[in-house]
């Protein structure tokens, strides 16, 4: 049994018809940790949906009524690059609700899994992306109005740059001065990739209530061709590799820790930037990106931060592939996790 637990339901599959977004990786991986016996039944919780109320802590009124009576405009339908259904609408407050229980659990555990979630192109206002609605926002802010936490700290390892999250909690302060002005010695490369930091006066170190400090780690040439600021934002050359791109991390962690004491780090463990994905640009291997969810892990469980973890996305040519890469993250937390209980 682990010391942590899987947030999954069967209803977490999209219903999106044939499309780039592989709808039933969420089962298979699931399939995959219990036949791998990285999890057992017992490690598995099943979600509640999110509550209106509780979508609405992010997202504007006019867009839950549209998403709910199914009146998106067909451009506003077009920029989601998903099919909207009814059913979808459900799909996507399932998720929002399993990722409200992922944080719950890892504020009680250490560590919280959604086996699901994790989509951060939704706006206040509309989606785009493939995404919907901001699960989680909405567990940051379910649990900031529940007095759970005050503060939290999102790490975007998606290759896509975490636009929606970007928006939704821009104004977070940062100190810029303590950023280290040149990257890990590893990059010695003319394209070096770079920090960028969201130059906003604040004091450091600070526990501001309600504030989210937001670090994206990305593919600069991919979408979204618009960024908005995140707190940090680390933009990383095409083809970038594991050690570089482990290196980039360290520094974008260690950087948003000495400028931010965060009571939950909110992980979005997207699984394309691995080298075969069709929608990313990076080149990491599937045992780089298990050693990219173990630095977190690391991390998170030195200083004692809780971490929830969701997937966003992964589209390798393999579906194979992207199954891997998402059960290796509970394989990681597994191993991070299980050894700092002994
Ligand atoms: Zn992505």
């Amino acid at each position: 049994m682990l010391p942590f637990k899987l947030i999954y339901s069967d209803a977490y599959y999209l219903p999106i018809g044939s499309h780039v977004f592989p709808a039933e990786k969420y089962r298979r991986v699931h399939d995959r940790l219990l036949s791998t016996g990285v999890a057992d039944a017992s490690d598995f919780l099943a979600p509640h949906p999110a509550s209106d109320q509780d979508i609405l802590l992010v997202h504007k009124p006019d867009y839950v009524q549209k998403l709910k009576t199914g009146t998106l405009s067909a451009r506003e339908e077009m920029e989601m690059e998903i099919p909207y259904s009814r059913e979808l609408v459900e799909t996507f407050w399932l998720a929002a609700g399993g990722s409200i229980l992922a944080a719950r659990r890892a504020l009680a555990d250490g560590i919280g899994i959604n086996i699901g979630g994790g989509f951060h192109h939704a706006f206040p206002d509309h989606g785009e992306g493939f995404c919907m609605i901001h699960d989680v926002a909405v567990a940051i802010r379910r649990l900031q109005r529940d007095d759970k936490i005050r503060n939290a700290m999102t790490v975007d390892c998606d290759v896509h740059q975490g636009n929606g999250t970007a928006a939704i909690f821009a104004g977070t302060r940062t100190a810029s001065a303590l950023l280290p002005s040149a990257g890990p010695s590893t990059l010695d490369t003319s394209d070096r990739p770079s920090l960028r930091n969201g130059a906003l006066p604040g004091k450091m170190r600070g526990v501001h209530a309600g504030e989210v400090f937001t670090i994206s780690l990305h593919q600069h040439n991919n979408y979204p061709l618009w960024k908005p600021p995140s707190s940090i934002d680390v933009d990383l050359p095409d083809e970038i590799g594991d050690d570089d791109y482990l290196a980039w991390l360290d520094n974008a962690l260690s950087s948003g820790l000495r400028q931010f004491e965060p009571e939950l780090i909110c992980y979005i463990a997207g699984a394309d930037p691995y080298r075969e994905d069709q929608l990313g640009g990076l080149s990491l291997t599937i045992d780089g990106l298990k050693r990219r969810d173990e630095l977190v892990f690391r991390v998170a469980r030195a200083r004692g931060i809780p971490v929830m973890v969701t997937y966003a996305g992964g589209y390798a040519q393999n579906v194979e592939d992207t199954v891997t890469i998402h059960s290796n993250t509970v394989a990681a937390a597994k191993e991070v996790f299980a050894a700092a209980n002994r």
